[in-house]
């Protein structure tokens, strides 16, 4: 159980994540899950500038940001259920109550929802049959929102046993400048206040600005009770990548292992240690441009980043990236510098112009450019455009639009009603022959994420593709389409899903491969 202390963002769920990956290194099964204790139901309505990044599970579900590190750092696929929210918790047991299956109770937090909150957790357990749970509690401890939460998980570590339920408590140590020291206090402020819930931590993880020595990790093992060998300093790291390598470095998988008792095998971070090392690339630097419209917070666009930087280490080249707010109108000049073009998904027609302009300029200038989601919706709507369909438009931002190239279909319009209007989670995509997308996986049939409600018009496929435009990838039943292309251009690329959702570290996704291929031929090529 990993709960954190202090302040936020303080890369808990990317501590949680390492954990996990060098509990992998010993060879144990884990799986993970992120406890959100906000009242909404999923992520999916959350404003990605205040949480960052909505992350779409296979199974297709909205959730936190932290699902996508735990992905990459375990290399596993999680289910929806692996994101638990008070608005999930409390909704399932006021729908146990209306059924009457509390059989004239009066419902409670205590022991009705914290009942609920373990039965979930342990249904994650039993289904993935994992040897360990990790389980992050979103938030800091303090929170009211968490008391719940925390109650049941003090209550699962009597229920399991001491020896099947270890807690890891992540704190923040500041440095102050004007002192010239690091100080302890607020680490020991919130381990007196998780104590409070009657949780006591078995490991204390310092984040920190710099390294901290010994003295100070003996007076944090002494003042707040836990093992010396139990207070982990993490300080700022370059790249994510390396937090389990130090993590490791200081026998966190040891500890653990032995804590928890789990047979213990021989570690094995050394692929880990080769992929933090391609990261490290300094020279070959490629420049991408991202036209989005949350670019003021990165981690709206988290997977993104961390697909481009998979597939530039793949390549043995390093990626910078550039983010280009959509809604000022887009320098011409600016865009001139970029070695490739990156336009993400979003909802809402603010920045759109931008992003067209940007379609527009990448055409007439080949530089490569590539669609994810609205993106692609943007690069036909300009194509369309140029090729004599004035007033061509999504739905979405024009009801009215004289031609409608992306649109609500018939089929998605009729589900309205039974709430489910996103096309969401995995679906299969037929990959035509001869085209870059066919180029990059090297297979017919591909499966990947989507989250869109909005589809190319079938309407307007034949005349787009007489005018030029290549369909390389369809749903099975050719129905719905998935990935287009223009020929004659460097590298022009728009799809419908979201293949940032499955690049891994180890494993950059072929699309990005392919991309950053053509942004490092055009850099060459200058
Ligand atoms: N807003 C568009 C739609 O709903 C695109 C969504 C996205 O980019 N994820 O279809």
């Amino acid at each position: 159980m990993v709960t954190g202390g202090v302040v936020s963002s303080i890369g808990k769920g990317i501590t949680a994540a390492s954990i996990g990956r060098i509990l992998r290194s010993y060879g144990v099964d884990v799986t993970a899950i992120k406890i959100d204790p906000y009242l909404n139901w999923d992520s999916g309505t959350l404003n990605p500038y205040q949480h960052g990044e909505v992350f779409v599970t296979e199974d297709g579900m909205e959730t936190d940001l932290d699902l996508g590190h735990y992905e990459r750092f375990l290399n596993v696929n999680l289910s929806g259920e692996c994101n638990i929210t008070t608005g999930k918790v409390y909704s399932s047991v006021i729908n146990k109550e209306r059924k009457g299956n509390y059989l004239g109770a009066c419902v409670q937090i205590i022991p009705h929802i914290t009942d609920e909150i373990k039965a979930m957790i342990r249904k994650t357990a039993d289904k993935t049959q994992a040897e360990v749970v990790l389980v992050e509690v979103g938030g800091t401890v303090g929170d009211i929102e968490s008391q719940p939460f925390l109650e049941a998980l003090r209550q699962l570590r009597n229920e399991e046993g001491h020896d099947n339920v270890m807690f890891v408590h992540v704190t923040y140590v500041p440095y102050l400048r004007a002192a010239g020291e690091f100080k302890t206090k607020p680490t020991q402020h919130s381990t007196k206040e998780l104590r409070g819930t009657g949780i006591t931590p078995d490991m204390i993880i310092c984040r920190s600005e710099l390294p901290i020595d010994n003295h100070l990790k003996e007076k944090i093992a002494h003042f707040c009770d836990v093992d010396k060998n139990a207070v982990i300093n993490a300080p700022d790291v370059h790249s994510i990548y390396e937090i389990p390598l130090i993590l490791n470095s200081e026998n966190v998988g040891e500890y653990i292992i032995d804590r928890i008792k789990i047979e213990a095998r021989k570690p094995d971070l050394y692929e880990w240690s080769r992929i933090v090392e391609s990261l490290k690339i300094d020279e070959s630097r490629i420049t991408v441009g991202i036209i989005g419209k949350y670019v003021e917070l990165e981690d709206a666009y988290i997977s993104i980043r961390e697909s481009l930087k998979h597939a530039a280490a793949e390549l043995g080249v390093k990626v910078d990236i550039e983010w280009i707010r959509a809604e000022d109108s887009v320098n011409r000049e600016k865009l001139d510098q970029f070695d490739a073009l990156l336009i993400p998904g979003g909802f809402g027609e603010r920045g759109i112009s931008g992003k067209l302009d940007a379609v527009r300029y990448s055409i007439e200038k080949e530089i490569p450019i590539f669609g994810i989601c609205l993106g692609m919706q943007c690069m036909v709507v300009e194509f369309a455009r140029m090729h004599g369909f004035e007033g061509a438009n999504s739905t979405e931002f024009d009801e009215n639009a004289k031609h409608p190239v992306i649109d609500i279909m018939l089929e998605q319009k009729k589900i309205k009603n039974m709430g489910g209007t996103m096309r969401l989670g995995s679906y299969p995509c037929k990959v035509e022959g001869g085209t870059i997308a066919h180029d990059a996986y090297k297979e017919d049939v591909v499966s990947e994420r989507h989250r869109h409600r909005f589809e190319f018009n079938n309407d307007y496929r034949d005349i787009l593709v007489e005018k030029g435009l290549t369909i390389s990838g369809t749903s099975p039943d050719n129905f719905l389409v998935e990935i287009v292309e223009i020929k004659d251009h460097p590298w022009f690329l728009g799809c419908q899903f979201h293949p940032e959702f499955k690049s891994r570290p180890n494993k950059a996704h072929p699309i990005f491969k392919s991309f950053m291929k053509a942004a490092i031929d055009k850099k060459r090529s200058n």
